[in-house]
């Protein structure tokens, strides 16, 4: 972007002048390494159309690398009232490239924020990631182009079961559901000590991108209901596991030409995807 932005104090200022001491309950982890968050911004892509997301700007480190990075209009879903006087003198410095909404994320659909091409770019909120994520995800299942990537910061358990094949013990219900609507990949991992204040564990950049068409054709809601069923007994075989949406599971597995026997970590998403159209 050819505007310079009018000097901005540095990120340690600002949480400490606008008071902005981490709330656990709000999962505030903040970034404040340039050089790390000018990497996720740039995982993103190029920001210059559309709208970038974020959410949870919090002070505003990784905003002012989205910024920084050439995004033309940033779009930021904050719950913390406290951070948006903060994200203003941001906005001030970045005329007309940042608009903050205050609210809760879980409420505000991608569709909402913007026009398209969208990505979202986030350090998210660990106690509320993966209900934000299988929110997007059914965005996705209803519209693959609402948004054209995301990277988010998981903490790195989860982002290992997003990326988990069959066969491995962090492949459950959430990688299917991922890997089913998007291409998915580990970006990098992030050590503790690059937050303030550091969470415990180590945590990871995930990129995904949503796939034009699904990885199989299957029904959301059904889909969601086997893979649900199958993973909430993962140690049983099938046709035991299965039997929440089935009255024959036997019979439903060899209709989809599935092994009965087998366990829900043994199949593969287009086997699932089987599974749900039979079932429907
Ligand atoms: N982006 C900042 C950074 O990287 O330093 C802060 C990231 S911090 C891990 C998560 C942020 O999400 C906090 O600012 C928190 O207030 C905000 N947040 C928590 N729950 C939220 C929700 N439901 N909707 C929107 N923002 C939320």
């Amino acid at each position: 972007m050819a505007d310079t932005p009018a000097p901005l104090p540095p990120l340690r200022e600002t949480i400490r002048r606008h008071g902005l001491d981490a709330r656990k309950s709000l999962g505030q982890h903040f970034l404040l390494d340039l050089n790390l968050t000018g990497k996720i911004a740039r995982t993103a892509g190029d920001l210059s159309r559309g709208t970038t997301i974020e959410i949870g700007p919090g002070p505003g480190g990784l905003t002012r690398a989205l910024l920084a990075e050439g995004a033309g209009h940033v779009i930021a879903v904050e719950r913390d009232d406290r951070c948006l006087a903060a994200l203003a003198e941001l906005a001030d410095a970045y005329p007309g490239r940042l608009e903050t909404r205050a609210g809760d994320a879980l409420e505000t659909p991608l569709s909402h924020l913007g026009p398209p091409p969208r990505r979202v770019v986030a350090n998210l909120p660990y106690n509320v990631s993966t209900a934000l994520l299988t929110n997007w995800l059914s965005e996705i299942a209803r519209d693959p182009t609402v948004a054209e990537t995301l990277v988010l910061m998981f903490q790195k358990e989860v982002a290992d079961r997003l990326v988990a094949r069959p066969g491995t013990k962090d492949y459950g219900r959430l990688s299917v559901l991922t890997q089913w609507l998007t291409d998915a990949r580990i970006a990098f991992n992030v050590p503790k000590e690059a937050f303030t204040p550091p969470p415990k564990i180590v945590s990871s950049v995930v990129k995904l991108d949503p796939r034009p068409q699904p990885r199989a054709p299957a029904d959301p809601t059904v889909l969601q209901r086997v893979t649900a069923a199958a993973f909430n007994q993962r140690r049983k075989m099938l046709r035991g596991s299965l039997k929440p949406v089935s009255r024959d599971p036997q019979a439903l597995c060899s209709a989809a030409g599935i092994d009965p026997t087998a366990r829900a970590e043994a199949l593969s998403v287009e086997e699932f995807c089987a599974l749900a159209r039979t079932l429907q």
